[in-house]
């Protein structure tokens, strides 16, 4: 079923009767050439990038729950390729560049949306790293501005600029960011790998990882054992669950992140802000809702609800930036578990004395924004054994070896700062 806007006309005109299943609901086969563990946006985009770029179609994704439940269906849905370093600014570059053609790719409405993303300073100091972060922006191909107080209040005039704690100096633009719609992005990649002839296989668990002589041979799962050749961990937050089952610690910390949103308002944030003087972020959705979250809470989960502390402390810093919200009526929270490395940069990686066995993991805060690029280069590592050059710096062993660490915001390994 391909979607088109006459497509759109011809079913309303005849009572929307026609729209079929967006993918195959596939039963587990004992046997797959490759077998992804998770359904959420990386699994699945993995899983398509398998299909299409690479030609292989033998493969299960495998969801304990159902596809989209997890992070990809609980992001504040902020896409930007505004990296400092190299290593992390190619590899967002190039995601990107794919988010720019993914509707026309997946043929599936996933409401990217290009409003810009400004990120505000408040100080002379930030206003020099914005800066030099813009700079690296430009070099790696992308598109930055740096706005002054003036410019920034005539973009957004809602703002406080007469406060005197956390005054505004200006903010680092950047135009090509913006949000898409984060459960569509899950559906979209489900759509097109099940196309491809993926089987995508919800409520089955993996419950064990069978390893024989250092190669992997299957999984062990709520639908019983599915033999494979080739396992990819894509779990987000629980990594270090999985990959437990197959005897190995990750340097990945599991944390809950919460998000917010208002009753639906009018058009009032038409860009993306990000406060620069605590962890505060903002944009409205398509539905009218203003979207915000800010900072992990300050202990270890795999619940996906946080506490009342943060909710406070964000709702202090929404307050702080722009005094209108608190008229809004906050409608929902939730949370998700976050995948925290120590220096905030993902891993797309084979697992080390394990033939068979990769992992892409260690998304932070970040990790939608990298769903297309993930899958990408994760697909190919899967298909050819090589790493893709936009993620050839995503390699465990940086962790033991300290080359390479890629500490985005410098802070070491304190999760709630990356
Ligand atoms: C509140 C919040 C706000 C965020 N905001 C942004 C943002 O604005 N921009 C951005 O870029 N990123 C953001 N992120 C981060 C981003 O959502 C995640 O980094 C990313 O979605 C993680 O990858 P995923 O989509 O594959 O994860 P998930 O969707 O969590 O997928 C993992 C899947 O694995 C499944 N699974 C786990 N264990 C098993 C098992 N044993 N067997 C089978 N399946 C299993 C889970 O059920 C889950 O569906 C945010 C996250 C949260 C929670």
């Amino acid at each position: 079923m391909r979607f088109s806007g006459l497509k759109v006309l011809a079913q309303g005109l005849s009572g929307n009767k026609g729209w079929t299943a967006h993918w195959r609901d596939a039963q587990p086969k004992p046997e797959y050439d490759m077998v992804i563990i998770g359904g959420g946006g990386h699994g699945l985009s993995t899983a398509y990038y398998l299909a299409k770029n690479h030609g292989m179609t033998n493969i299960a994704v495998l969801e304990k729950g159902y596809l989209g439940g997890g992070n990809v269906g609980r992001n504040t849905t902020i896409v930007r390729a505004n990296y400092f370093l190299q290593g992390n600014s190619e590899f967002y570059s190039h995601s990107m560049k794919l988010w720019e053609g993914l509707e026309q790719e997946l043929n599936y409405n996933v409401m990217f949306s290009q409003r810009g993303l400004i990120n505000l300073f408040h100080s002379d100091g930030q206003r020099d790293a914005f800066a030099r972060r813009g700079n690296m922006m430009i070099n790696q191909g992308d598109d930055a501005q740096l706005l002054s107080r003036e410019g920034v209040r005539k973009m957004l005039p809602y703002l406080d600029f007469e406060q005197g704690r956390f005054p505004i100096y200006g903010g680092l633009y950047h135009p090509r960011g913006g949000t898409a719609r984060h459960d569509a992005v899950a559906w979209g990649y489900a759509r097109g790998a099940s196309d491809r002839g993926v089987d995508l296989v919800q409520n089955c668990e993996v419950t064990g990882i069978d390893i024989e002589g250092g190669v992997v041979k299957g999984v062990q799962t709520t639908r019983g054992a599915i033999r494979a050749k080739k396992v990819g961990i894509i779990v987000a937050g629980r990594s270090g669950l999985v990959a437990g089952m197959a005897e190995r610690r990750l340097p990945i910390e599991s944390h809950v992140l919460q998000a917010f949103v208002t009753e639906g308002l009018k058009p009032v944030i038409d860009h993306v802000i990000s406060f620069g003087m605590g962890h505060f972020y903002i944009s409205q959705s398509d539905k009218g809702g203003l979207v915000f979250g800010g900072d992990l809470d300050f202990y270890s989960s795999y619940a996906q609800r946080g506490n009342l502390p943060m909710k406070e402390h964000v709702m202090e810093a929404g307050m702080t930036l722009m005094p209108m919200i608190g008229k809004a009526k906050v409608l929902r929270s939730w949370g998700g578990i976050m995948d925290m490395t120590p220096d905030g940069s993902p891993i797309i990686d084979k697992m080390e004395g394990i033939d068979g066995l990769y992992i892409d993991c260690g998304w932070n805060y970040g990790g939608f924004k990298a769903v297309p690029a993930s899958g990408w280069c994760m697909a190919h590592l899967m298909a050819t054994d090589q790493h893709h050059d936009y993620a050839a710096k995503f390699r465990m062993d940086r962790f033991r070896t300290g080359v390479s660490i890629m500490d985005e915001e410098g802070t070491g390994s304190q999760h709630n700062l990356h």
